[in-house]
């Protein structure tokens, strides 16, 4: 149907997202093609009704709702098959064959018209096979079969839009949620608006109960929320005055004051929506195969088809019996057969509806996956990389001791610090900016070198806070400063050397050590991953050799590669791939962008918290929680699995059928009602996914 809008003059790009029913065209104003595009839509038999129409430069464009409208028709087309079947004992044909031609007109009529948008975009596809085929057994008298094939055939499509339908909605409830009122307080008290109208910066007040109208910051109350929407946990999770809440999300207990962050349109639920749907319309190599083979499979049936009516009666001279004008009329009606049987229905749906429903189902897990091929390549993922800092350790570390080198005191020491730190979002600067309040000087030329450290001008004096590998380029390290390091490096913590001077002449002055606690999920999810047959689990961190070597052995992770820069975890990831496969980097999406572009899949955590997570990573664990990870990785598994059994069933029905057809023991209606079967058996099977938090979880 898009590519038959994209043909009219006019039309700048047209697409129909099959997870949303949306379609979005931008078009040349001067054209203006919008009456002609609705016109191609109901030609299609669909239902159209426009959504909004956005004016915005440099091309104006509009959506519509494209609905499906063929419930009635098929209803009645079923109705009148019957009739003809029942009205067949009957003395006259008459009565009988007219009820099949009823059937034939009410239940081809979408049929048909499709077939013709089909053949003026100039491609063959299903209904132009079917109008072919019942046309030739009208021709050969066989209404009866005429009939049956269309209303199977009209039957199917329509089981088979009401699932996409069911899984399409799945991920629209998510959008309702977020209400449609909110509680804006003003200096005369509340006042009821759409949030819409809430400015961002404004306060809105959430009773105990309600669903949260829009993104903010707490200002005022305490309260638990539940975020299943957005995390899929559904365990409330605390919050108080500072912390961030989601739209959509459900205050469970106390009356809370929050200040937006964010318009309504630009909620992290409503990104979360936008981007699941462009990921359902998105399509995965393993589709982009079926349709290739399609495209070929199709076309040389046919001619095959043409072949056996065109020459099948001359080769029938050679059986006795199938000559003449009967000869002939076998000969026809197996290559009609034939046709039925070249229509590829099973195989075209076998992969859409399993990976639309994986996709609705992950992002019910609070997993937001960006398109089928990612599903794809998480079930052959050869190895998982984890980074370590605030991926496996919890990313709230805590300062826990803090040593003067030089003349400055200890309490200078950590001011500077945290005065310079104030500037980084590395989870290790929260830590500093935590321990102590930031020194009363101004600050300017904050420079963050990633993966090592930041450095800043505090009252004119250059102030350096980072790793031993960064104080170390500075020239800072001595015998002092090594030793102090490494005694802290050997209980397990992250060092930071705090160093002081004019640019050119470094000296340190302090060291910080940091612990950050594993999280208390990741040697559950490590081990889950290798049970759920990931081979290898690394970490890759640029941290010191002993506070990796601590996180692995809690974690169960038996290789891991430390002090790594940026570009070190890049080519860390390129080694890992040539040994092991594919690989998945998990890191917090934040510090670790080039090691997750660098993947195969870059795997973002808690990333409801980061917008930038959100939009570059592949796929998003939103919440916090690391399970979700090997829940993932299986679910990609099970989705790649039900694909290749859908794809293998639609071919051997195919293939069995055409040997049928061949050898002149399959009819007609055999032929509809095994491709319409398979697709139903094959839909189902795709559905399968969408199901089951348990089997989710591969309980
Ligand atoms: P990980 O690989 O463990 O996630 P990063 O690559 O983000 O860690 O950082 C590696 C190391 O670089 C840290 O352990 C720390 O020593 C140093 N570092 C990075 N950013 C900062 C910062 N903003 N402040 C201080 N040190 C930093
Ligand atoms: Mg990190």
């Amino acid at each position: 149907m898009a590519a038959s809008v994209r043909q009219i003059p006019g039309v700048v790009s047209a697409d129909v997202n099959f997870a949303s029913g949306l379609l979005l065209m931008e078009y040349d104003p001067e054209a203006d093609p919008r009456g002609a595009a609705v016109a191609a839509v109901v030609g299609a038999g669909h239902g159209i009704e426009a959504v909004d129409s956005e004016g915005g430069p440099p091309l104006p464009a509009v959506s519509w709702w494209v609905k499906n409208r063929t419930e009635i028709r098929v209803g009645i087309a079923s109705i009148l098959l019957v009739l003809g079947w029942l009205l067949g004992g009957l003395a006259s044909e008459v009565p009988s064959v007219g009820a099949f031609a009823l059937a034939i007109i009410v239940g081809g009529s979408l049929v048909w018209r499709r077939a013709v948008t089909s053949l003026m975009a100039r491609t063959l596809d299903m209904n132009v096979l079917m109008t072919l085929a019942v046309s030739g057994a009208a021709a050969l008298g066989e209404w009866g079969e005429g009939a049956t094939v269309i209303v199977l055939f009209a039957l199917g499509g329509m089981l088979e839009s009401r699932s996409v339908a069911r899984t399409r909605r799945s991920i629209g409830e998510l959008m309702s949620l977020a209400p449609e009122r909110a509680r804006l307080r003003m200096d005369e008290g509340e006042i009821e608006v759409a949030p819409a109208d809430v400015p961002v910066g404004g306060t809105i007040v959430v009773r105990p109960g309600e669903r949260v109208p829009l993104d903010g910051v707490v200002a005022e109350g305490v309260s638990a929320f539940d975020e299943s929407p957005i995390t899929g946990e559904s365990l409330p999770v605390d919050k108080r005055s500072g912390d961030t809440v989601y739209a959509g999300t459900l205050n469970t207990s106390g009356l809370v004051a929050i200040v937006t962050t964010a318009p309504a349109a630009e909620t992290t639920i409503a990104r979360i929506v936008h981007l699941v749907e462009a990921a359902q319309a998105s399509r995965a190599p393993v589709q982009r195969f079926v349709d290739r083979f399609s495209r070929v499979y199709t076309p040389i049936v046919m001619v095959a088809a043409a072949a056996v009516a065109i020459g099948g009666p001359f080769l029938g001279g050679l059986s006795p019996g199938w000559v003449g004008i009967e000869g002939w009329r076998e000969w026809v009606y197996r290559a009609l057969t034939l046709l039925v049987i070249s229509c590829p229905c099973a195989l075209v749906v076998s992969t859409p509806v399993a990976i639309v429903s994986a996709i609705a189902r992950a992002t019910r897990d609070g997993v937001l996956v960006k398109g089928g091929a990612f599903l794809e390549r998480a079930a052959h993922v050869g190895v998982v990389a984890f980074d370590k800092t605030g991926t496996l350790t919890e990313g709230r570390p805590v300062v826990i001791e803090t040593i003067a080198l030089g003349h400055e005191p200890v309490e200078r020491v950590a001011s500077l610090a945290a005065a310079v730190e104030a500037h980084s979002n590395h989870p290790l600067a929260a830590a500093v900016t935590a321990a102590a309040a930031p020194a009363s000087e101004a600050v300017s030329g904050v420079v963050e070198t990633p993966g090592q450290g930041v450095s800043a001008q505090v009252d004119g004096v250059r102030v350096s806070v980072g790793s031993a590998a960064y104080a170390g380029e500075l020239g800072v390290m001595s015998g002092e400063t090594d030793a102090g390091a490494l005694a802290l490096e050997e209980r397990g913590l992250t060092v930071l050397v705090v160093a002081t001077g004019d640019g050119s002449d470094m000296r340190a002055i302090g060291l910080l050590g940091v612990a950050d606690a594993v999280r208390s999920d990741a040697s559950r999810a490590v081990t889950d991953l290798r049970l759920g047959g990931v081979a290898h689990v690394v970490m890759l961190t640029g941290d010191n050799p002993a506070a990796a070597a601590r996180v692995a052995e809690m974690t169960g992770i038996s290789e891991y590669r430390a002090r790594l820069l940026p570009e070190g975890k890049t080519d860390a990831v390129g080694e890992l791939r040539e040994a092991y496969g594919p690989v998945a980097v998990v890191g917090d999406g934040i510090n670790d962008a080039p090691a997750l572009a660098s993947a195969d899949i870059g795997i973002a955590m808690g990333a409801a918290a980061s917008q930038t997570a959100l939009e570059t990573a592949d796929v998003a664990l939103l919440g916090d929680d690391l399970s979700a990870l090997p829940r993932f990785i299986g679910l990609g598994r099970r989705t790649m699995r039900i694909v290749r059994q859908n794809i293998a069933l639609s071919l051997a029905v195919k293939a069995v059928f055409l040997a049928l057809a061949m050898t002149g023991h399959a009819t007609l209606w055999m032929a509809v009602f095994a491709d319409t079967g398979i697709a139903l058996v094959v839909i189902a099977n795709g559905l399968r996914l969408l199901g089951g938090a348990a089997a989710a979880r591969g309980e």
